[in-house]
Order: structure tokens, then C-alpha cells, then sequence
């Protein structure tokens, strides 16, 4: 199958051979006719799918063959689609497809977040803004100062809807669709790695007449990544990370932690054992993550840490190994950390270090993925059975493997924002956090 069979125009296509797209994968496929066929998308993709291509490739076209709505009341220029992500990094990293994608068109898009001045945000959405990428409490932050106009969207994206949920933010999505004209009269897509009952709720609420699309099951990224785990005890797990680097010679590797004090920490441990290492959380000045990723992504930075937070939806092309420091809390998210690496079709390598007071965490992922992970020894590094399992502190809130992160059981809607959705952006030069017309952005909080 190629891109030009599912019938997209001319001006997409140009910009997908650009990209260095050679075929569609299955979810392109099966959702790009859809939409282009003006249909309600109900879709289960993970990040490292291709569904940024799969949604926002027909969206373009679609808007190229649609009026533009006339100016609203106040005279600003209506938002005619509106991309809503649950992280800052996410929406840079949108954006940045989106402006990619849509080089050949005329559109005008912008991406508006958290932890940044609102005042560029401002200024770009009175200049009109076709595409908007946001991500909630932000987007509820211009409406409600009236700086922007759905009342006239034509396509809703919500991406990585069961991610918005877990952070919280489910009365935020609620109060953006309260924004936007009825369901009928506007096209819907949502995506989510998993279906639970909420989402389902949430799809009843907001789509119309949806049809299913799903391509491989859940885990089926975990596929084409070689898994192991590592036995070792916790005191030394620091000692066999730095080891394992030298010894394999991993040269860019993504590792994860569940605190960020301890990514704090172990990055500072890994720099004075000579290696260059960088921490990425919530606690970091956007500039300082924008830095690291930066540095990571060119081969500066050998070793990332991040929490699961920071991590979500980065895009690093060709990742080859992911370490995961400490397994996390919530089995799923060990899901989403070792799709850091095996995007698009390749492969790659996840290692788990493992002491015994994981031995539940590790039980529980091994039944999400339905297969069991194979044990390593390494001479030298083997447990001492006297130590007995301890409880996993947890950190300040303990959820999400990312404390301050996203519990989202205790947290009233305002707290929930802000943590999650600080500005953030892709840092590849170009224009800071705005996708194709320019804008700066500087951060307030983030995960
Ligand atoms: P996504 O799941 O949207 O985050 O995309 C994951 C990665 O796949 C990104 O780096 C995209 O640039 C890349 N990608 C998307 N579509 C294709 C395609 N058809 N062929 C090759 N790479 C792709």
C-alpha cells in the first residue's frame, strides 16, 4: 500500500516523500480513508505508530476542502481544528508534525501550553490560527480571557485520551467540548492506547457515530523490543548501569526513574563516573530540558534519566536502548517507557534493573504483556539472598511512577493542570513551541 492509493493530495503527499515516508503504516492505513471520508474516528494507537501522520495528514486535506468559517463576533478568526494532547512535549511535538506535513499548504498553525507567557500565545491567536495544538488548562486559560474562538471548530482531535484521564484533566476535556459547536457538526477523532470504561464514556460524549479502527494490539510495540531484566540489588544498581553503558558501549540511552530526586541523582552519579548524563522532569526549567533533550538527541548527552512524565511522547529517532532504573508503579507506563526506543518499525532494546523489592511490580507488567521477561544474571552483580524485600517509598504522591506528577485521584482540576502541562517543546531549532508562524515560549511547571 502507498501513501498516494489512500488518496491524499498532492500537496500532503509531496510533504510525506519529504519526510522520507515510504508507505503507510496500518494505522495510516485503516484511519487516513476515514477521515478523509469525513467520518468520526474512535482509534487505539500508541505513540511510535505513526498516528500523528494518521490523523494529521487527512486533517490537512479535509480543512484544504472545507470553507474557512466566517469571523466570529468579536472579529477574531475561528480555530478550525483544535488538537488537544495532554503534554507540553506532545503538543511541541505535534506541532512540529503539523507545520512538517502541512508545508505545502496555506494553514496557519500554533501550538498554545502551560508554563509559558500567555502574551505571544495572544498575539498569534488574533493573527488567526488555523490548527491549533493545546493542551487543556491552557486552552481553558485563553477562553476563559476570550483570546480564543471554537465555537466554529470543523475537526476535533483528542489525542492520548486515556493519558489526559490519567493526569486528571477529564474536567478540563469536558469543559473544552463545552466550547465547541455540537457533536454532529463537527468531525471528531479520538486516540487512546487503551479502551477502558471512562474513555468509552468520554467517545459516547464526543463522537459521532464513530467508526473503530485498531491496528495492533496494545503491546504490540513491545514486540519488536528485546526485553530483559537485570537481577541486582538496589544499592547496586547504579554501579551495573555505569558498567553496563561501558561495557556495551550504549551510546544514547534513555533511562527511566520513578522520583526526580532520583534522576537528579543518578544523573549526577553517572557524571562522576565520566559519563555525560542529563535529568528531565518536572522540577527542571523548560530551558534546562529543552537543553538536555537537545544535547541527548545529538549525541552530546550519552545518558538521559527522566521520569515517566518528562518522558511521554518523546520522539527520539532511532533510540536504541532504554534502561528502566526502577520498574514503575503502574505497569502500563512500563508499556510507554520502553516505546521510547522500537518507533516507527525499528528495533531496539529495554533492560530492566530489578532488585527484590520490585518482584510485584515486575509481576504485574509481565501479566499486562502476557509473556515473561527473561532473568540475567550478570557475574558479579548477582542479589545477595539475605536481603529481604523492602516497601517502594513512593515519593511525595506516588502515582504514575512521577511524584508531583499527576495522582489524579486527590487533585481537584486546577491542581492537576498544572504540573502535567507546563510549555515544552521539541527543541530542534526552528521556532520555540509554535509550529510554523514563530513565537516564544519559556516554561512556569511541568512534569
Ligand atoms: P507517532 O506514533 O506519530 O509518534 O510517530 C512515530 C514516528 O514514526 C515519528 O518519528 C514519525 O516521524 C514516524 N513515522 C510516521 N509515519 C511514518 C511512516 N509512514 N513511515 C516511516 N516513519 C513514520
Amino acid at each position: 500500500m502507498s501513501f498516494e492509493q489512500l488518496g491524499l493530495s498532492s500537496e500532503v503527499l509531496r510533504a510525506v516523500t519529504e519526510e522520507g515516508y515510504d508507505s503507510p503504516t496500518p494505522i495510516q492505513q485503516k484511519a487516513i480513508p476515514i477521515v478523509l471520508a469525513g467520518k468520526d474516528v474512535m482509534a487505539s494507537a500508541q505513540t511510535g505508530t505513526g498516528k500523528t501522520a494518521g490523523f494529521t495528514l487527512p486533517l490537512l486535506q479535509r480543512l484544504s476542502q472545507m470553507d474557512a468559517p466566517a469571523r466570529g463576533k468579536r472579529g477574531m478568526p475561528p480555530v478550525r481544528a483544535l488538537i488537544l494532547t495532554p503534554t507540553r512535549e506532545l503538543a511541541a511535538q505535534i506541532a512540529e508534525s503539523v507545520a512538517s506535513y502541512g508545508k505545502y499548504l496555506n494553514f496557519r498553525s500554533a501550538v498554545v501550553f502551560g508554563g509559558v507567557s500567555i502574551n505571544p500565545q495572544i498575539s498569534q491567536l488574533r493573527k488567526g490560527v488555523d490548527i491549533l495544538i493545546a493542551t487543556p488548562g491552557r486552552l481553558l486559560d485563553h477562553a476563559s480571557q476570550g483570546t480564543v474562538d471554537l465555537s466554529q471548530l470543523q475537526v476535533l482531535v483528542l489525542d492520548e485520551a486515556d493519558r489526559m484521564l490519567d493526569m486528571g484533566f477529564i474536567h478540563d476535556v469536558k469543559r473544552v467540548l463545552a466550547l465547541l459547536p455540537e457533536t454532529g457538526k463537527r468531525q471528531n477523532l479520538l486516540f487512546s492506547a487503551t479502551f477502558s470504561k471512562e474513555i468509552k464514556a468520554l467517545a459516547g460524549r464526543m463522537l459521532n457515530d464513530p467508526q473503530l479502527v485498531e491496528v495492533a494490539p496494545q503491546n504490540a510495540t513491545a514486540d519488536r523490543i528485546e526485553q530483559h531484566v537485570y537481577k541486582v540489588d538496589k544499592v547496586r544498581k547504579r554501579e551495573l548501569l555505569s558498567k553496563l553503558i561501558q561495557d556495551e558501549d550504549w551510546r544514547q540511552v534513555l533511562v527511566f526513574t520513578r522520583t526526580k530526586h532520583g534522576a537528579n541523582r543518578l544523573a549526577e552519579q553517572l557524571g562522576k563516573d565520566g559519563l555525560s548524563a542529563a535529568a528531565i522532569h518536572g522540577n527542571k526549567s523548560q530551558g534546562a530540558r529543552t537543553k538536555a533533550l537537545a544535547g541527548f538527541k545529538d549525541g552530546k548527552i550519552r545518558v538521559l534519566v527522566a521520569t515517566d512524565i518528562a518522558a511521554r511522547g518523546l520522539d527520539i529517532d532511532m533510540l536504541p536502548n532504554v534502561v528502566n532504573f526502577e520498574l514503575p508503579n503502574v505497569p502500563e507506563d512500563y508499556v510507554h517507557r520502553i516505546g521510547r526506543t522500537a518507533r516507527a518499525g525499528l528495533s531496539g532494546k529495554a533492560v530492566s534493573l530489578v532488585c527484590i523489592d520490585e518482584a510485584k511490580l515486575l509481576r504485574d507488567i509481565e501479566k499486562l504483556i502476557r509473556r515473561e521477561l527473561p532473568r540475567v544474571d550478570i557475574p558479579g552483580f548477582e542479589p545477595d539472598p539475605t536481603i529481604a524485600a523492602e516497601p517502594i517509598r513512593q515519593g511525595r504522591q506516588g502515582h504514575q511512577g512521577a511524584p508531583g506528577g499527576g495522582g489524579r485521584k486527590n487533585r481537584s482540576s486546577s491542581q492537576s493542570r498544572g504540573p502535567n502541562q507546563g510549555g515544552g517543546r521539541k527543541p530542534s531549532g526552528g521556532a520555540p513551541g509554535v509550529s510554523s508562524r514563530g513565537g516564544s515560549q519559556q516554561r512556569r511547571r511541568g512534569a
